[in-house]
């Protein structure tokens, strides 16, 4: 799961994010509203769920999460926010988030709310991927070969998820990269990517998985294709 946190509060975002990284979530920090609406909107990642604070500076919180919510309308929006009056708590749900909690707050009720949420609204945007007797089910993050789940990193499924929704073509290293690490991870190199790949094969193959390869182009990237 990838989770866009955005929050002016330096402190309280790294803190927050390092909780939910050991959840394994994938955490990526925008500092105000413009960077958190151009990641939400206009990168090419699309988020399982946006945290979001209303004191912002720049662009406030209320305004990003209406912009998000007519751009994507299936975001799933949570509101952190100190403002805890209840027209606060009413408006922001009006404007379209799916839940609403007041700072400060116990990490495990954000926890569980987070999880509930992803119950709630499961991403139906998301179908299986498949190629030869290799599929994955990216709502569950989960990767099968002949039906049988193989055990991966959560790594190892991006990466593999990122090469599968483009079979057939070569994706760069820095594309791959940037598309299976959050920016906690996004220093990595590509010898880092390297070793992920060499295990990634490595697991595919104890799976005999043998009509699909991830191929190297070298210079270019990463391919994954079907083998005839
Ligand atoms: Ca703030």
């Amino acid at each position: 799961m990838r989770i866009l946190l955005i929050e002016d509060e330096e402190f309280f975002a790294n803190m927050l994010a390092n909780v939910l990284r050991q959840e394994a979530y994938f955490v990526d920090i925008a500092a105000d509203g413009e960077e958190g609406l151009y990641r939400a909107i206009g990168s090419n990642i699309d988020y399982d769920m946006i945290l979001l604070d209303l004191g912002l500076p720049g662009i406030d919180g209320m305004t990003v999460c209406k912009q998000i919510r007519e751009a994507k309308p299936n975001s799933r929006i949570f509101i952190l926010s100190a403002r805890g009056q209840t027209f606060d708590r009413v408006k922001g749900l009006d404007i379209g988030a799916d839940d609403y909690l007041t700072k400060p707050f116990p990490l495990e009720e954000l926890l569980a709310r987070m999880r509930a949420l992803l119950r709630r609204m499961p991403q139906s945007s998301k179908p299986m991927l498949g190629l030869g007797q290799l599929s994955l089910d990216p709502s569950l993050k989960k990767a099968y070969v002949n039906g049988k789940e193989i055990n991966l990193t959560i790594t190892e499924y991006m990466l593999l998820e990122n090469l599968l929704r483009k079979p057939g073509i070569t994706i760069s290293q820095e594309e791959l990269i940037s598309k299976s690490w959050d920016d906690f991870g996004s220093t990595l190199f590509s010898t880092t990517l390297r070793t992920h790949i060499y295990n990634l094969r490595r697991k595919l193959r104890h799976a005999n998985l043998n009509d699909v390869s991830i191929r190297t182009v070298v210079n270019q990237g990463y391919q994954i294709t079907l083998d005839k």
